[in-house]
């Protein structure tokens, strides 16, 4: 078994960026600029925007975090959104899902320039993304495609099973996995709630990726032999042992599925340093467009 080291590949990648910022710097060009809205105060998002900013400052990015009350209308936040859209000096932004329920967030999403969507969940990105077409690929999937291409992993003629069908992990993760490119070329099931026969499915998948927010569900006996498992899922339990109050526990039972796995990705440091390193990627990325 391989652990797969999103922690060590997000490194690299922030240091390939940071060089490229360097370069930027020479040409005494502007650098590339990321603002985050945080809307309310539910502590893992305002944990993960902290994260975002501080892997800005580290490759030299410039960033910026709009804070918003938790009882901002949904009007007051789609014209900070017209606002960011509208800023020369920003290059890409994100609102930190999830809002609060007062908020629709298709409104959200769908008022976001497309050109500045970093994230990758407008319907133009989603689109070109299917199409094949050049496109801000939604983090985590991008971040799980650049470990397999990172460590050389074999997608080509697997079976993958995607387990989960959001919008912003599961089906654009089950998208890049068919499509006609390295890595890819997989044939793809995609799995969910209402799927039949799920253990049978799982255990049938050579590459095995999960995204379903349920605590340790992916148990052993859903695992074949020598497959390759990446566990997206990241959910708060309280610990009492820990400074914070919490631990992240995953989708997968990692202690008891491990050594079946040729590689397996672990809940810290796996999945969730690539989609940071993945939004910096696309961050550049709009710079670059622009
Ligand atoms: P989501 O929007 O809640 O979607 C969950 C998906 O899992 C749905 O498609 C749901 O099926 C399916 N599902 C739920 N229970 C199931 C079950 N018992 N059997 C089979 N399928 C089931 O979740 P998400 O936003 O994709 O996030 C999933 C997990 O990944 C969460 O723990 C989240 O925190 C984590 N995450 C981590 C990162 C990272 O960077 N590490 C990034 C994003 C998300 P239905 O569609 O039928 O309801």
């Amino acid at each position: 078994m391989q652990l797969l080291d999103g922690s060590s590949c997000s490194e690299q990648i922030r240091q390939e960026i940071a060089l490229k910022v360097d370069e930027i710097k020479s040409r005494g060009e502007r650098v590339p600029h990321l603002a985050a809205v945080l809307v309310g105060n539910d502590g893992a998002s305002q944990n993960y925007v902290a994260f975002k900013i501080k892997d800005c400052e580290q490759v030299g990015f410039n960033s910026t975090t709009i804070r918003m009350e938790e009882t901002t209308t949904e009007q007051e936040l789609l014209d900070k959104i017209a606002e960011l859209n509208a800023d020369d000096d920003i290059d890409g932004f994100i609102v930190q899902l999830p809002v609060p329920k007062h908020i629709d967030d298709n409104k959200v999403i769908l008022a976001i320039d497309p050109r500045k969507d970093v994230d990758g969940f407008c319907p133009e990105n989603v689109g070109n993304l299917s199409l094949g077409l050049p496109t801000f690929i939604s983090a985590t999937p991008n971040g799980i495609m650049e470990l397999f291409r990172r460590y050389n992993i074999e997608t080509e003629g697997k079976h993958c099973v995607v387990l989960g069908r959001s919008n912003i992990v599961g089906t654009p993760m089950a998208v890049l996995m068919s499509r006609n490119t390295n890595p890819g070329n997989a044939t793809v099931t995609i799995a969910h709630s209402r799927t039949k026969n799920l253990k049978e499915l799982c255990a049938s998948a050579d590459i095995l990726i999960v995204a379903i927010g349920k605590t340790e569900f992916v148990t052993a006996d859903m695992v074949k032999e020598g497959a390759v498992v990446i566990d997206v899922g990241q959910t708060r339990v309280p610990d009492s042992s820990k400074k914070s109050g919490f631990r992240n526990v995953g989708d997968v039972d990692f202690e008891n599925v491990k050594d079946k796995c040729s590689y397996i990705t672990y809940v810290t440091g796996g999945v969730g340093p690539m989609t940071r390193a993945s939004l910096l990627q696309n961050t550049l990325k709009a710079h670059q467009r622009r």
